[in-house]
């Protein structure tokens, strides 16, 4: 009775892990177009700090459709800053007027989608909060036209999906373009955690080296307009931005307050190692996911801490890289931590196949 029932639980674990096999290693391929362009960047810094800070577009909550509003236009800016419009006026000027016309309704409608909200077309409170969110720099044109609003599938890549062909890739900090109120041990510890998220999931090591110039990754702390068309608006709006391989440059705005060790004191503190381990997905060839769990979601709030890999960026850095021979062990410390009511079980969350397989694993052992 005990061996048929050992048999019986076997063949179930079989099932799920063909199952988990077919879901993981043939996702549906998501569409992703734009690649952001490279360019070069001076010695030199240009700093023009503008006074803006972040975008609040809270007086433009439930505006009407055909409605004349002071503030449609820096809306339309923004929309089109991230992808979602692509020219504005008959001349395809970026003249944009304060009318809420069909296009921004389409573009709304767009964002809403790409951001994993109820798609309405209407400036709702929701989609109004997260518009005044800092985010991520990184155009969200990779994440449009994707079609995989029926898959569980929520992350993207950019262009042809570009990739890293080494497992060994260097990292090294600007001299000149640094933070003057964060030590250079404290962002690179910062630093080091956040590349090591990534190395614990595929099979690629990170090494931090000396010279700047040569390093596979480059990372550098700016200020408003850095030479690269992707200024920086100063305090919240956009915190960071980085390059789809094999680019290597990841740029932080230095206007932020940016925090290593949880002191959130300051309503606009961000935590650096959240936002690296975001830029580090952009940098190993991950897009925007619509999945607000992932790491790789557009923006992040203020005094927020977001490490742990979800399910939906591990199966995206997967598909690019493989699995880190370890990955399964870590898993399950991972599943262990939740059971136990610990809080890194991020890396199941919302995943039902990904959690049973797990569980079966740990019945096998
Ligand atoms: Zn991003
Ligand atoms: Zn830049």
């Amino acid at each position: 009775m005990t061996q048929n029932l050992i048999h019986r639980n076997r063949g179930l674990c079989f099932v799920l892990i063909i199952l988990y096999v077919l879901v993981f290693c043939f996702p549906r391929r998501l569409s992703a177009r734009n690649q952001p362009e490279e360019y070069t960047t001076n010695a030199t810094q240009t700093i023009k700090v503008s006074n803006a800070t972040r975008h609040d577009f809270s007086r433009l909550i439930d505006v009407q459709l055909g409605s004349h509003v002071s503030g449609v236009s820096e809306l339309k800016r923004y929309l089109h800053r991230f992808g979602y419009v692509k020219d504005y006026g008959t001349d395809g000027s970026k003249n944009f007027s304060d009318v809420f016309d069909g296009h921004l309704q389409s573009a709304i409608s767009l964002y809403q989608q790409n951001l994993g909200l109820p798609i309405t077309g209407r400036l709702d409170t929701s989609t109004v909060t997260l518009m005044s969110s800092p985010r991520c720099g990184v155009s969200d044109t990779h994440m449009i036209n994707n079609n995989s609003l029926h898959t569980t599938a929520r992350y993207t890549y950019f262009g042809d999906e570009p990739k890293w062909n080494s497992d060994r890739l260097t990292y090294a900090f600007s001299k000149t373009h640094k933070l003057d109120y964060l030590t250079s041990d404290e962002v690179k510890a910062a630093f080091r955690r956040a590349f090591g998220h990534w190395a614990s999931v595929i099979p690629v090591s990170f090494e931090e080296v000396e010279d700047y110039t040569t390093a596979n990754l480059k990372i550098g702390f700016f200020v408003g307009d850095h030479d690269d068309e992707l200024p920086f608006d100063g305090v919240l709006g956009t915190l960071a931005h980085a390059f789809a391989p094999k680019n290597g440059q990841v740029h932080f705005d230095a206007a932020e307050t940016w925090v290593v060790n949880g002191d959130f004191g300051s309503k606009v503190a961000v935590d650096l190692e959240s936002v690296a381990t975001h830029e580090i997905g952009h940098l190993l060839g991950l897009g925007h996911s619509s999945h607000k769990l992932a790491v790789m979601y557009p923006t992040i709030r203020p005094r927020t801490k977001k490490v742990d890999l979800a399910v939906d960026d591990v199966a995206g850095i997967l598909k690019l890289y493989g699995a880190n021979p370890k990955l399964r062990l870590d898993s399950l410390t991972e599943l262990k931590d939740s059971l136990n009511g610990g809080v890194s079980g991020r890396f199941l969350s919302g995943n039902v196949i990904g959690y049973a397989l797990l569980v079966v694993l740990i019945l096998l052992l």
